[in-house]
């Protein structure tokens, strides 16, 4: 027998498996509605103005060695700003216990490591539904996973009473992930009203919420409206754990830039969590590279170029806002028997279509368009060249 002749394949990340029955359609009108990347109106991938910039401005000084410590706490500092703000001084206060990550991936990851550590027996309560990797990172940590109800497939929008049913029902003092802002896959939040329920829930409850924030800016088209549900979470005065990723909002998926935050009771606290995070990074990839992490610093730490971001993350933000409305207004012209009106309900990069596997098939064979198997459409794909293309398959695949 051969040595690893007993491996067999994994199972395929399903959002790569519609890349590459993409990329082998020879089809002229195809469109790639599967991956979770920003496109312009052109459908082409963008390099922001701030990275530009940034790139010319730190132009060799990712090299030194002495720079890479330096440049990570700056990083921290920065990325808890932009989550926290005006709770950042938590991070000034030693409270918080804060790595740079290989984007969001890996600040998930090592938030899970931790709670396999040191809650051993605690599993992680997912929002149903969730980004699929969430059930991976979590699984392969080694921690149990249990579900919370968060999507009403019939009406498209949040079961907010269900999801206070499982929050209520839930042993006290359980750990919860949360998007705050443009859940993936659905693109339905809650609204602040109801995350306010929710973080009063958690007082009663005693619950730890960690925030996966893949799309800072994406939902609103502002990166501080988007913070809202942490900080009010901060307000009320919760301990957090967050994950940021600056592979979407900077358009930086290649560069792994990323933030994991935890926010303690205390300095001793921050100090000991910091130092067990820092040790499971370090048996890993020991330290993220510096290039893509000084390019995030520069950005954050120099104020007009924090501005041209905020204004870029705008732009990016409110062009699939337009394609949303573009969209809906061609199918609804077309007039077939289904409602439309999720389109615009749902925010964020992502429209949860609600097509069943069979239109989803037709869509892909007739008509050449890919989605993921879930249904899930990324709204960055659609421009003003295809929409109409676009709008004309789901009328025929659903009428
Ligand atoms: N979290 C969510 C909800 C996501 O959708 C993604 C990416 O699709 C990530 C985290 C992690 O992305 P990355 O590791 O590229 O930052």
């Amino acid at each position: 027998l051969g040595w690893w002749d007993h491996v067999k394949p994994a199972p395929k990340d399903p959002i790569i498996g519609v890349t590459e029955a993409f990329l082998a359609d020879t089809n002229p009108n195809k469109i790639n509605l599967g991956v979770g990347a920003y496109r312009d109106n052109e459908g082409k991938p963008v390099v922001l103005q701030c990275i530009r910039y940034a790139d010319s401005k730190i132009a060799g000084c990712e090299f030194l060695e002495s720079n890479a410590t330096e440049v990570g706490s700056k990083l921290v500092e920065e990325s808890v700003k932009l989550a926290y703000g005006k709770h950042a001084h938590l991070l000034k206060d030693g409270r918080v216990a804060g790595l740079q990550a290989l984007s969001g991936t890996s600040a998930c990851r090592l938030f899970a490591e931790l709670q396999r550590r040191f809650y051993p027996e605690s599993p992680i309560y997912l929002p149903d539904f969730t980004w699929s990797n969430h059930h991976n990172i979590w699984r392969d940590a080694q921690v149990p996973e249990r579900s919370f109800r968060y999507y009403h497939p019939i009406s498209k929008r949040l079961n907010f009473a269900a999801l206070m049913d499982d929050v209520e029902n839930a042993p006290d003092g359980s750990f919860f992930l949360f998007h705050p802002c443009a859940h993936n896959p659905t693109g339905v939040d809650p609204t602040e009203e109801q995350w306010r329920e929710i973080s009063n829930k958690f007082k009663v409850k005693n619950h730890f919420p960690f925030f996966d924030m893949a799309y800072q800016g994406f939902a609103s088209g502002d990166l501080d409206v988007d913070a809202l549900p942490i900080r009010i979470f901060l307000e009320d005065g919760h301990l957090i754990g967050c994950a940021q990723s600056f592979a979407k909002n900077m358009v930086l998926h290649g560069h792994r830039v990323g933030c994991l935050s935890v926010l303690c009771d205390d300095v001793k606290q921050a100090v000991a969590v910091k130092s067990q995070l820092q040790q499971i990074a370090r048996t890993t990839y020991s330290n993220p590279p510096v290039h893509g992490i000084s390019l995030v610093s520069t950005i954050l730490s120099d104020p007009q170029t924090k501005v041209l971001w905020f204004k870029e993350v705008k732009v990016m933000a409110n062009r699939i806002k337009q394609m949303r409305i573009t969209l809906r207004e061609t199918l609804e012209k077309l007039g077939g028997p289904v409602s439309w009106e999720h389109i615009t309900n749902q925010v964020g990069m992502f429209c949860f279509s609600g097509l069943t596997p069979d239109e989803i098939d037709r869509l892909v064979r007739e008509f050449h368009v890919y989605i993921t198997p879930d249904g899930r459409m990324s709204m960055a794909g659609v421009n003003t060249s295809n929409v109409n293309y676009l709008a004309n398959a789901l009328h025929e695949v659903t009428r």
